[in-house]
């Protein structure tokens, strides 16, 4: 193991057979938090194995750029003013505009914002998208927020960061906590400032303003669509196959209800307040039913036996499907699932132990990377659509999704057994050398 060469520092092009080397030691304190450490050890692993530029393996362990904010919110009572954190970071702006979701959640921190930052480059570069990966955060619990309270929060929030994004610069997206509401002020904000209407600022936004057919529903489309291909390379067929959801909202409720749409018995389902299990499958239309008319309470669902959400995800099934939050299957569980198949539609559910633990039990994992990219592919077309003012029916988004999702899949697939290993490590090869190959071109500045 060496350090790199000076002349390699100079330009990237300059150092196409690069020493391996040990990866850094020292971590940015910013931001070291588990889920940092996780996305960083995903790629040290795959870096060591792609014999990596040491230089570009380097560049790639920490955003380009980060920002973190705050600023005074007041509660609809009048009487209280808080100080509300939020961040904004572009991992990666080498490969055109930097494009990735806002989360409001109560936990959101600068190390959480940054490794999902990292995950979208990998995500953008698999699917061949010309973005850089980003992603906002801001840090309070949404559903304390009256409709007034999440706009005025969002207003403010937009008005902290309008400086580094827009649509040549950065594109925000929903996630967790988010929607197209959220995304629609958002709009409004920036091209209030602007002096006119700016709806490729951000993508996931109505369809009055610009929104694309098909987004609510791409990553839930996409999940499937791996699932299906996964499957019908691994003998689990969708149809019949007893399946298990964590998360019930926008990803989970979709992966769900298409599911069972293809003949699958969704056996299992779970939201943030626990999970109900039916061995004969659940309707997911009377479920869904049943939560607006009843509240959150899926426990209390009377069609199934009530599971918290660690039974939920060791219950007996054919495929699971974690979407809901990170750090779900861990060292502590990864033993005790009883599933054949995992196929990510959360970002980061499965840690890196688990990793190991799973490839040992032979159950395949469709990564996150790979497997809930169909949510930032439509806000790619969202985008084009925009741009050229041509807007395209349902159909026509969803047979491109499903298109670009199964050449994906394969495409990783195959390089997963030319290089026999597993498919999460085939998904990060693939985007680091993408990144790497457009990092070679373009050289060092100055
Ligand atoms: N938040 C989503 C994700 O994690 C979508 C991002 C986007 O559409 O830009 O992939």
């Amino acid at each position: 193991m060496r350090d790199r060469k000076s002349s390699d520092i100079s330009n990237h092009a300059n150092s196409a057979n690069p020493e391996p080397r040990a990866a850094p030691t020292h971590m940015p304190l910013e931001w070291d938090t588990p889920m940092y450490r996780l996305a960083v050890n995903q790629l040290d692993q795959t870096a060591e194995l792609m014999n990596l530029d040491p230089n570009i393996w380097e560049r790639l362990r920490t955003p380009q750029r980060a920002h973190v904010v705050s600023f005074p919110f007041r509660r609809d009572d009048y009487n209280t003013v808080e100080t509300v954190f939020a961040y904004r970071v572009q991992h990666l702006l080498t490969m055109g505009p930097t494009k990735g979701g806002i989360r409001y959640h109560e936990d959101v921190n600068l190390g959480e914002v940054t490794a999902l930052s990292m995950w979208m480059s990998w995500k953008c570069a698999i699917m061949n998208l010309p973005f850089g990966g980003a992603k906002g955060g801001v840090r309070i619990d949404p559903h304390t927020l009256s409709g007034d309270e999440l706009q005025r929060l969002t207003r403010r929030y937009t008005s902290e960061i309008i400086e580094v994004i827009g649509p040549d610069r950065d594109i925000p997206a929903p996630d967790l906590g988010t929607d197209e509401r959220v995304m629609a002020w958002i709009m409004d904000t920036y091209s209030q400032q602007k002096g006119y209407a700016v709806p490729g600022v951000v993508t996931g936004k109505p369809i009055e303003i610009g929104g694309s057919h098909g987004r609510s529903e791409a990553t839930g489309r996409g999940v499937i669509s791996c699932a299906t291909e996964a499957g019908r390379s691994n003998d689990i067929s969708l149809d019949g196959a007893d399946v298990v959801v964590q998360g019930f909202g926008a990803v989970g409720g979709t992966a769900a209800r298409l599911a069972s749409a293809q003949g699958a018995h969704v056996v299992g389902l779970s939201n943030a307040t626990g999970g109900t299990y039916n061995s004969k499958g659940l309707d997911i239309a009377a479920v869904s039913a049943w939560t607006k008319a009843n509240g959150d309470g899926l426990a209390d669902y009377p069609e199934g036996d009530a599971v918290s959400n660690q039974e939920l995800l060791e219950l007996p099934c054919d495929i699971l499907i974690p979407a809901a939050i990170q750090n779900q299957i861990t060292e502590k569980n990864a033993a005790a699932l009883r599933c054949r198949m995992i196929v990510e539609g959360a970002n980061g559910p499965t840690t890196l132990e688990a990793d190991a633990i799973l490839a040992d039990r032979d159950i395949l994992v469709v990564p996150d990377i790979l497997a809930n990219a169909g949510g930032v592919t439509v806000s790619y077309f969202e985008w084009v659509q925009g741009l050229q003012q041509f807007f395209w029916s349902e159909e026509e988004v969803n047979r491109k999704l499903i298109d670009l999702m199964q050449s994906a899949y394969h495409s990783v697939d195959q390089l997963a057994k030319e290089k026999g290993v597993t498919l999460r490590t085939a998904a990060l090869m693939r985007g680091i050398e993408r990144i790497k190959q457009a990092k070679h071109v373009r050289g060092v500045f100055p």
